[in-house]
């Protein structure tokens, strides 16, 4: 459905995309994975031909974005990062503004109905845009994206500045047009990925660093485990006990205080449980552990972890 081939993106000095090569599947869900300034709205400029690369081809479905932009243009529904609205017209005015830019030719008052249904929209659509909440806002640029029923989604940071109730609609209305489309998403959130992704392609500093179904990527991610431990005890001395269980790769303190108890972070190796180990050491010197909770990897920890693995 969509193969992007190295695409290198340059903003006078500064490298914006060093090389982005990846490929879609028609029906995928594919979350596009990286934090601010990584290069997902970039990366998808380009893909929907809003702007050119410096290097590199986009070939949707395959017709090449900037040799065959109308062919490729019609086989995508984008919603940008800051979607075009205008804030003046009512949902209807604009959606017909849509389809005529579009040149849709599919049956209007048909196709704009069941869109307006699909993405829940019907109840607003003679009100003026800019009276919207920002998630109503959010589902009339995914229903503009929707016109013309194009076979490839992208969406750039769909759920971005929306309150959680609207987050929750947005990611059933993906996972409901992941039925039929091919869907591209971009976020910064690794919780938004898993919950909706069937495959993450996470990217950092304008680099594919994983590439991978959501399941592989969470057991990669799970199989680390790192907990934070608070216990009662002199710092020095608990931490000699803490590094010396077996399993323990890493152990430092936080600056976590809680009356004379420190917290730690503890990292074991992977397939070790080191609770029990953990907790039997610490009672033999009469140091209570006053709290144990696992810490998940923040998206940070996944970069240097999955830059790590490529380089070993
Ligand atoms: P993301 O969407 O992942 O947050 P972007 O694609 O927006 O990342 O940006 C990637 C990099 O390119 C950032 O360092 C950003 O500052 C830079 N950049 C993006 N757009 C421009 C622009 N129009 N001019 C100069 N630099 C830009
Ligand atoms: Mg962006």
């Amino acid at each position: 459905m969509l193969k992007v081939e190295n695409l290198v993106k340059k903003y006078g000095n500064a490298t914006a995309l060093a090389g982005i090569s990846f490929t879609v599947e028609k029906g995928e869900i594919v979350g596009f994975l990286g934090p601010n300034g990584a290069g997902k709205s970039t990366t998808m400029n380009i893909i929907t031909g809003y702007i050119s690369s410096n290097v590199g081809k986009v070939y949707i479905d395959g017709d090449e974005i900037l040799e065959n932009p109308t062919a490729a243009k019609k086989k995508i529904g984008y919603l940008p990062e800051q979607p075009p609205l205008y804030m003046e017209m009512t949902v209807e005015e604009y959606l017909h503004f849509v389809y005529e830019l579009r040149g849709c030719t599919l049956p209007r008052k048909q196709h704009l109905e069941e869109i307006c249904e699909v993405v829940k929209i019907t109840d607003v659509r003679s009100r003026v845009i800019r009276n919207l909440s920002k998630g109503y806002k959010q589902r009339v640029g995914i229903a503009a994206a929707l016109i013309g029923n194009p076979p490839l989604i992208i969406l750039d940071e769909p759920t971005v500045g929306l309150d959680p109730k609207q987050i929750i609609e947005v990611r059933n209305l993906i996972r409901m047009l992941g039925r039929d489309h091919t869907v591209i998403l971009s976020t910064h959130i690794l919780s938004e990925a898993q919950a909706v992704c069937d495959r993450m392609v996470i990217i950092d500093h304008g680099r594919i660093v994983a590439d991978g179904k959501t399941e592989e990527i969470n057991r990669f991610i799970q199989d680390n485990r790192r907990y934070k431990v608070t216990i009662a005890g002199p710092q020095n001395e608990v931490l000699a006990i803490l590094k010396k269980l077996p399993g323990v790769v890493a152990c430092e303190p936080l600056s976590e205080r809680d009356g004379d108890a420190i917290a730690f972070a503890i990292e074991a190796k992977s397939g070790i449980d080191i609770r029990k180990a953990m907790f039997y050491a610490l009672a033999e010197k009469n140091y209570p552990l006053m709290g144990l909770e696992a810490i998940g990897m923040s998206l940070e920890d996944i970069f240097i972890k999955l830059v790590d693995k490529e380089g070993a």
